[in-house]
């Protein structure tokens, strides 16, 4: 395939007013070097995406845009979340390019392997997947939480890519496929899998967020994780019915174990374990009950299929195109 496309860095920001400036400097300089090196065509930018921040984000963008023309901007109508923002960027932005590479606005994602989703580009991949090798530099907690992630997403059969994250590179093609999925609850990293065409990793190294603080609390990052099941797999739903079973078949199995005693004449206290076995019981029956409601749930929202993005603004080419 020929060289010289279009590429364009799709980046979700959401309060990111203490990475952007030096973000975009990298970037640019990253962009220059390789329009320079001739390996994406001078049309080549980065898209800031604000996720409806609070801070100085948006601001922060315009001057960009208005003082670098590899920069664009897309305000969001409002906070939306990490995967909603991103989805909303490659597809406002898509059909001004070739090909997209999404990241973070905080440059964990080393810039430095962009050449080498470039040149996978070039040999045919519609789908590059950015994948870390090392986890080193995360601090214990998230380590342990994003591995039981991946490891709990396999057990229920969902088909994700290891330790990738959403550093991605998507053909103009990859793109438009991914537009015909319809659902609602957003989970791009199982999505993108099942759009297939020809797809491969690259490794890299995840660095230190620079500045600011994670936008990942560990109360988003479990909504997160629960959306990623409850999103592919029904395999919650099934488990609490062979557990219903189970605890069935053992009740059973009690009962005739009591008429035995009784019937040999042996007393039963059993206090304690009439009341153990209620209260397990009632919180399974809990638990059961929540995770079939996360699925209603679901259904709920897909239902009213509301939109999944709502563009404010969209600075593209020094014109400012209001939607
Ligand atoms: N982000 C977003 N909307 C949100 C939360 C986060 O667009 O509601 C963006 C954020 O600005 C960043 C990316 O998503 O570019 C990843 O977030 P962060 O770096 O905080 O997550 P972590 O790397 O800690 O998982
Ligand atoms: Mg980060």
């Amino acid at each position: 395939m020929e060289q010289g496309k279009t590429l364009y860095l799709i980046i979700p920001c959401y309060n990111e007013e203490e990475v952007l400036p030096e973000t975009s400097s990298r970037l640019t300089e990253k962009l220059r070097a390789m329009i320079a090196a001739g390996k994406i065509s001078e049309k080549s930018r980065m898209v800031f995406v604000d996720d409806g921040s609070k801070d100085r984000t948006w601001e922060i963008i315009e001057e960009l845009h208005r003082t670098n023309p590899l920069v664009d901007g897309i305000k969001m109508s409002r906070n939306r979340g990490h995967q909603n923002a991103l989805y909303g960027g490659l597809m406002t932005a898509k059909e001004h390019c070739d090909f997209a590479i999404s990241m973070d606005a905080d440059l964990q994602d080393d810039i430095e392997v962009l050449d080498q989703f470039v040149e996978k580009f070039y040999e045919g991949y519609e789908i590059v997947y950015g994948v870390r090798n090392s986890r080193k530099k995360d601090s214990f907690f998230k380590r342990f939480t994003a591995q039981s992630f991946y490891k709990i997403m396999k057990a229920f059969g969902v088909d994700i890519v290891y330790n990738h994250a959403d550093y991605r590179l998507m053909s103009r093609r990859a793109m438009d496929e991914l537009e015909k999925f319809r659902e609602v609850n957003l989970f791009l990293r199982g999505v993108v899998p099942l759009i297939g065409l020809k797809a491969c990793t690259v490794e890299y190294e995840r660095q230190k967020r620079f500045a600011g603080r994670s936008k990942y609390p560990l109360a988003k990052m479990f909504a997160f994780a629960t959306d990623g099941i409850t999103s592919f797999s029904i395999k919650p739903i099934r488990l609490i019915t062979s557990l219903g079973l189970l605890i069935f078949v053992i009740s059973i199995l009690m009962l005739i174990y009591f008429l035995v005693v009784y019937f040999l004449g042996k007393t039963v206290s059993g206090w304690a374990s009439t009341v153990i076995s209620i209260w397990a019981i009632g919180g399974l029956q809990m638990m059961a009950i929540g995770v079939i409601g996360e699925y209603i749930g679901k259904i709920y929202l897909e239902t009213k299929s509301r939109p999944k993005f709502i563009v404010e603004k969209y600075l593209h080419d020094g014109a400012q195109e209001e939607q």
